[in-house]
């Protein structure tokens, strides 16, 4: 019987007929995002016309906004929408580094070497600016060691920004909330929180800190629309200004005719996570799908930051020694599995993994990784028929 129709009488959830295990690369859009589109009673007009159909999209703009903010529990925040979390990273960052340019204030910004190349790929920019950019190190189980990174950056002297990634989009690993909010609290420096892997990851509620500067989310890893992002900025912030100049929309924060229908999108889509989304069932799946390859494989495969003491509910990052990532991704492809190597790239191809690879491991190692990233609705039943499905084409490749 053809693996995909064997695989629908036993009920597992697919996606477009795929098993869809990416997640964290990109989510399908949510069904009431879907239904939405469909219905086509979608508004037309631009939010800043003063006429019935303009205000018809500020509505559905005002309404995200005021969701957003309630369930962030940030109400006293300022918000703005943007293009996605690479937009937003880059308004922060070159936002700052323009407002210390012109105050000829001397400026640095810290990331970590795990962070996104969204973040990384920004030093550049900054040092033509007259910034300095720091990468700190990271050990091998990718956690951050938070009381060396504050005593780092207590040492600068200048304007601090500080990059910290709630949940890394390769191990899983997390840096705790708790702790960013204590690097706040003992080097007072601006810190943006890069919240792009949070959604679907971690346990409900996402009740977020008042004492952090920035937060950035992108809509398309829950089900909103690809292309539409948000930044939470903390009321009343003044060493931060905008980058994108144009005709003021959004309170001069982010100029430019608002995405509409991608930020209503936003609101759909997270009404919809927040009924449906059960943490425990895809934490047991996960854990379930690792057990069952550390007890199949043992020592042949190694899975990355497992011993890290936080990790997120849906990410497995494997090395597979002797194996090479592109083969290991076509044979899941040929049998309906869609999974990757890491983050994803834009050129579709298949590059040794920057993040492993500043974690201490080799390039080979790199080359034999692939990361299962989980849909935020799986449960036991649906990951046991995955897990064995898995094991058999691994262990074509492991001997
Ligand atoms: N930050 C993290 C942690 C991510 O995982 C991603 C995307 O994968 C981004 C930033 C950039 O988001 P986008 O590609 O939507 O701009």
């Amino acid at each position: 019987m053809h693996l995909l129709l064997e695989l629908e009488l036993v009920s597992v959830r697919l996606i477009n007929n795929r098993i869809y295990l990416d997640y964290n690369a990109t989510s399908p859009l949510a069904k009431s995002v879907y239904d939405w589109f469909t219905k086509g009673d979608l508004p037309f007009g631009n939010p800043s016309s003063i006429h019935s159909s303009g205000k018809k999209s500020k509505r559905l703009i005002n309404e995200s906004t005021d969701y957003l903010k309630a369930f962030f529990n940030l109400k006293h925040f300022d918000i703005f929408f943007h293009s996605g979390a690479t937009e937003g990273i880059n308004d922060i960052f070159k936002g700052f580094a323009f407002k210390c340019l012109s105050e000829k204030k001397k400026f640095h910004i810290v990331c970590l070497a795990t962070d996104h190349s969204c973040i990384i790929n920004q030093k550049e920019h900054i040092e033509l600016m007259g910034g300095e950019f720091h990468v700190l190190e990271i050990s091998k189980s990718g956690e951050v060691n938070t009381e060396e990174v504050i005593k780092y950056i207590n040492e600068l002297s200048g304007e601090i920004l500080i990059n910290c990634t709630l949940v890394n989009n390769e191990t899983g690993v997390i840096w705790p909330l708790d702790e960013i909010v204590n690097l706040k609290a003992k080097t007072n420096c601006l810190v943006h929180v890069d919240a792009v892997q949070m959604i679907g990851r971690l346990p409900l509620p996402y009740v977020l800190s008042k004492d952090i500067d920035f937060y950035t989310f992108s809509g398309h890893k829950f089900g909103a629309m690809k292309g539409v992002g948000f930044t939470f900025v903390k009321d009343g912030l003044d060493n931060w200004t905008s980058l994108i100049r144009g005709g003021g929309q959004q309170m001069a924060m982010r100029s430019g005719t608002e995405n509409v229908h991608g930020i209503y999108s936003l609101k759909l889509a997270l009404v919809e996570f927040e009924e449906s989304f059960n943490y425990e069932s895809l934490l047991n799946s996960k854990q379930f799908l690792e057990n069952s390859l550390v007890e199949r494989f043992g020592e042949k495969i190694r899975i990355i930051s497992k011993d890290a003491k936080f990790r997120n509910a849906n990410t497995i990052y494997l090395i597979i020694d002797g194996a090479k990532t592109d083969i290991l991704i076509t044979a899941c492809d040929m049998a309906g599995i869609d999974l990757s190597s890491g983050s994803a790239c834009s050129s579709g191809a298949i590059k040794p993994s920057r993040v492993l690879m500043s974690m201490g491991y080799s390039e080979a190692c790199a080359k034999s990784s692939i990361r299962l990233s989980l849909p935020y609705q799986y449960d036991l039943e649906q990951i046991k028929i995955v897990s064995s499905k898995l094991i058999e084409i691994f262990s074509r490749f492991i001997k």
